[in-house]
């Protein structure tokens, strides 16, 4: 069924993101990515097959991440979420390479989809491709869609900075602008060192934005994906994590351990400490987020049933 095709409601609940989190004192999402080749499409709803009975509260696909130029895929992967697994979706959206008219195409498609939330994002700069002019930053797409009025919008926040922005400061600022636009929740870039996040939700929180933040969580497993990660997002490594990467790196299956044993710490410590969100970068590896999920579920229903 391509991006086009409504799959048939089956009783599907609509869910707007913003009421999730008036419910829960807790919530468990998850992110996938569409396969970059479209061939390799099927390999996608093998990986929601496994994550769709964990349970997530909703889960996002990201779109044309890295700056490549989107497909229909997003949509197509967030009405499958939605009609089949019955599981909310958040379908990213990127602006910087678009035009206001290809973005109206897509708004009509999620409409058509019955896809409500959108995660608002500048998008990545692509060195090869200059950027378009209709949209500056993520703040101009967040209040195009405010104005549409039928979508919960979601923002992305940098707790390390985001790595084109001088300082905090500025940056929260232009946080609060996006806050201000509409977003109504934000999730955060990956980071490895939980004190980075305290002190950016203090920062924050102290500028006035009170919208929840979820924390996002990559679980490292391999010693390529944190190099490559490392360098697209400028995420610092702690030295406990460094320790752990040189003792295991060489070695696949004790270096997945430990990158899952670390992620877990990570939760259980921001649980703890009274995070409103844990978003899980899944890679598209059902076994990693099934292994992480089943070992903080007990925690997140205890903290969603605590007074
Ligand atoms: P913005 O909020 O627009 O900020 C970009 C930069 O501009 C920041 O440095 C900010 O401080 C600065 N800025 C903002 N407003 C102003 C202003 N008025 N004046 C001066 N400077 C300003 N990328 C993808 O391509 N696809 C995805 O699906 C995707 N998903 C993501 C999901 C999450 C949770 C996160 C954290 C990132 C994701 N990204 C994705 C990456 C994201 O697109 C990049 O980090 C991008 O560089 C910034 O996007 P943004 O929406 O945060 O931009």
């Amino acid at each position: 069924c391509g991006a086009n095709c409504v799959i048939k409601k089956k009783g599907t609940n609509a869910m707007k993101l913003n009421t999730l989190f008036e419910q829960k004192k807790i919530v468990f999402s998850f992110e996938v990515f569409p396969p970059k080749k479209t061939s390799s499409i099927q390999t996608i709803y093998d990986t929601l097959d496994a994550l769709s009975d964990l349970n997530p509260d909703f889960i996002s696909v990201t779109y044309g991440a890295g700056g490549n130029p989107a497909d229909h895929s997003t949509v197509e992967i967030a009405s499958t979420i939605k009609h089949k697994y019955h599981i909310e979706p958040l379908a990213h959206l990127t602006c910087l390479n678009s035009t206001k008219e290809h973005i109206g195409q897509v708004l009509n498609e999620l409409r058509e989809n019955e896809i409500e939330n959108i995660l608002a994002l500048r998008g990545d700069r692509n060195p090869d491709v200059p950027p378009k002019t209709d949209y500056r930053y993520a703040r101009d797409l967040i209040e195009e869609l405010n104005h549409h009025g039928e979508f919960d919008i979601a923002a992305a926040c940098y707790p390390e900075v985001h790595p084109e922005c001088p300082d905090m400061e500025e940056d929260i600022l232009h946080l609060k602008e996006k806050v201000d636009a509409g977003a109504s929740h934000l999730i955060s870039q990956l980071f490895f060192d939980n004190n980075d996040f305290y002190n950016f939700l203090y920062r924050v929180r102290e500028a006035g934005i009170m919208v929840p933040v979820e924390a996002g969580i990559m679980p490292v497993t391999n010693r390529k994906q944190i190099e490559r990660m490392v360098s697209l997002c400028g995420a610092s490594l702690p030295k406990k994590f460094v320790k752990i990467m040189h003792r295991y790196g060489d070695d696949p299956a004790a270096m997945q351990d430990a990158g899952i044993a670390y992620a877990v710490e990570q939760i259980v410590d921001l649980i703890s400490n009274g995070v409103q969100g844990i978003h899980l970068y899944t890679m598209n590896n059902p076994l990693i987020a099934r292994r992480i999920s089943q070992s903080v579920a007990s925690l997140i229903r205890c903290s969603n049933r605590a007074e």
